[in-house]
């Protein structure tokens, strides 16, 4: 099995780490750098810079450098609200039909989605490891399903096949080894560049579980940045905005350096060089004391949301056992010191804590090719799922914070009479009312015999399998009546988007996508054959000799051709697609066969269909 590669996406920093002699290793440039900034930055040459080349133009061309990316991904304009006042991009909104909506950011001529950008990070990740396959990508415990779903699309446009989406605290845990206690309470205390997460981790026989998660999307080390910029503005007797570019630039820059000089020192000083706006420049001192002075405020904040977190895991303090560090921001001396306080007991600080991350990912790429000890990492349902009720009212089937997989079924009945089908809408949120949660999908369940209201009896059922993905399931007890989908949320990208973004990709390798096609191929030609087998085996079908000789022919031709690793020419992709071709082909006429059966069973009485949306508890 080829290897796996762990991705910490991050706000501020990404970076890819791989397993190398049985150890978790971060992949770093040439200059030993491992960490690549979340920043692109377009030209009009046509040419895109990514990381640090990016981020230091992100305030001298604030036009064509875009960074936080990760805030957008599976969003739409209406969740944008507070953040979109950071981007500095034009963000507008295409109606892609189905009320299905996509966002784009406009910048360098042109619109590109969340997922277009995340895949041009994800690629230079990519790079750094050897241009690998397979990959395990993290995200916020707290990503709902759209945001998920971002997450895969965008790394599938960077020519990777993203074997699993898990939670980034978990994997800082699984990073930090504590999988290997029997049991106990873990507390994830994640201070990165743009945002602050708290996770209380549960572990069970070594099984993970996310018992609660709490946060601040818009606290992170930024602001740290940003205090000590208008600290020294203001001292220079200047306001951010009639600051020109460059200087502020600098100015962040400076501060960022002063910030992290004093995780070491002491004192750091200042030195802004004289400017055209600024012709005496700027020195200034700062010792850590004023420095602590100045953030307490935001550590604060941020042990305010882990107070909430504890509560909405129902422990306190003194049932955690084990606090672990992670985000380059929990490298500051204050803030390892009032976690320790707040949890009474020494937090883990033995992992570089902006790394933690994809190496717990790369330990979960390994742990899924089978090369490791088997940890489960079971994860919880971040938002609540319900459906919308008649009157638009929302009855949440999985509440929030339940572990998946999970499963949940209620039943409900019909609101009017004679009401032949209905329409069942997926949403997830905490509120009561529709117009206030996110809509995931929506399905119609037909054939409902006439009867007067409330005699039908409607089972709702919810499923969250390993991956995250919900599948929703409706059936009418009296007539038996089902249906079903696997909700792909309401917002973003739809697979054949996904597939032209993936064609479109301008440096994607042409080996990737021999690769990537061979392992699409591989997958499709498998569930054919064994489709085909299963009804080859039906004892209810009459199959004539001959048309059964020929489509064993072709099942034996998809093997055969699924036998190959070569992907120094599309030959090998060719030949398969072939064998599976001649597979549909010939086994066309008796699928046909079997789906007119079918059919007729269905199709047997069913009188005008009348549809209302949704049903009564
Ligand atoms: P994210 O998870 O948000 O992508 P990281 O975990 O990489 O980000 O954290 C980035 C933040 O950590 C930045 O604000 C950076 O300035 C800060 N940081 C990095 N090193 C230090 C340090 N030694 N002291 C204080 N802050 C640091
Ligand atoms: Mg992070």
């Amino acid at each position: 099995m080829s290897e796996v590669v762990g991705i910490d996406l991050g706000t501020t920093n990404s970076l890819a780490a791989k397993i190398i002699d049985g150890k978790p290793v971060v992949l770093k440039d040439s200059s030993g750098n491992g960490l690549v900034p979340s920043v692109i930055s377009f030209h009009s040459d046509g040419s895109v810079l990514v990381g640090t080349e990016a981020k230091a133009r992100s305030l001298t061309d604030p036009l064509h450098t875009i960074f936080s990316v990760k805030r957008l991904m599976g969003r739409s304009l209406e969740d944008l609200k507070s953040v979109i006042g950071l981007i500095p991009q034009a963000i507008h909104e295409t109606d892609a039909g189905e009320g299905r909506k996509v966002l784009c950011v406009d910048i360098g001529g042109k619109s590109h989605t969340p997922e277009e950008l995340s895949a041009i990070i994800l690629r230079e990740v990519r790079r750094r490891a050897g241009n690998p396959i397979r990959a395990v990508i993290t995200v916020p415990a707290h990503f709902d399903e759209s945001q998920r779903q971002a997450t895969r699309d965008a790394g599938k446009i960077a020519g990777l096949e993203v074997l699993r989406i898990i939670n980034e605290p978990t994997a800082a845990a699984l990073a930090y080894g504590l999988d290997r206690r029997r049991k106990g309470t873990i507390a994830v205390y994640d201070f990165g560049g743009g945002t602050f997460d708290c996770t209380i981790l549960n572990l069970q026989d070594g099984v993970f579980r996310v018992l609660s998660t709490g946060g601040d999307t818009r606290l992170g080390g930024d602001d740290i940045d940003r205090m000590l910029m208008s600290l020294l503005l203001g001292e220079m007797g200047l306001d951010s905005k009639d600051a020109d570019p460059t200087l502020l630039q600098n100015l962040r820059d400076l501060s960022e350096r002063a910030k992290i000089a004093l995780s070491d020192a002491e004192t750091t000083t200042v030195s802004l060089p004289p400017s055209q706006q600024y012709p005496t420049g700027k020195t200034r001192e700062i010792s850590r004391g004023e420095f602590e002075e100045l953030i307490l405020p935001l550590v604060k904040k941020s042990l305010d949301r882990c107070r909430v977190a504890l509560r909405d895991a129902k422990k306190t303090q003194t049932q955690i056992d084990e606090v672990a560090l992670v985000g380059g921001s929990t490298r500051i001396p204050l803030i390892r010191r009032l976690v320790g306080e707040f949890f009474g007991r020494k937090p883990h600080t033995e992992l570089n804590p902006d790394e933690a991350v994809a190496l717990g990912a790369a330990i979960q790429g390994d742990i899924l090719t089978g090369n490791r000890r088997q940890t489960l990492l079971l994860d919880v349902v971040p938002l609540s799922l319900g459906i919308v009720t008649f009157g638009g009212a929302v009855s949440k089937l999985i509440h929030r914070n339940t572990t998946i997989p999970a499963r949940a079924t209620e039943r409900f009945t019909t609101a009017v009479d004679n009401q032949t089908a209905v329409e069942i809408n997926i949403v997830q949120g905490e509120r009561e009312l529709a117009k206030d949660c996110r809509n995931l999908g929506r399905f119609k369940l037909s054939g409902i015999p006439p009867m007067p209201a409330q005699m039908a009896q409607v089972d709702v059922t919810f499923l969250i399998d390993a991956d995250g993905l919900l599948t929703v399931s409706a059936k009418e007890q009296r007539s038996g009546q089902e249906a079903k989908v696997s909700v792909k949320p309401a917002h973003g990208l739809t697979d054949e988007e996904v597939e032209r973004m993936v064609l479109e990709s301008v440096d994607h390798a042409r080996d990737d996508f021999r690769a990537r096609r061979l392992i699409e191929l591989k997958a499709k030609g498998a569930t054919l054959v064994s489709h085909t087998k299963r009804t080859l085996s039906r004892s209810d079908l009459t199959i004539d000799p001959d048309e059964r000789k020929l489509i064993e022919g072709a099942v034996a031709g998809v093997e055969q051709s699924s036998q190959t690793d070569d992907i120094t020419t599309a030959e090998a992709g060719d030949k398969l697609n072939a064998a599976i071709n001649h597979l549909s082909e010939v086994t066309l006429p008796l699928a046909t066969r079997v789906m007119d059966e079918t059919a007729k069973q269905v199709l047997s009485e069913r009188a005008p269909e009348q549809v209302t949306t949704g049903l009564i508890s």
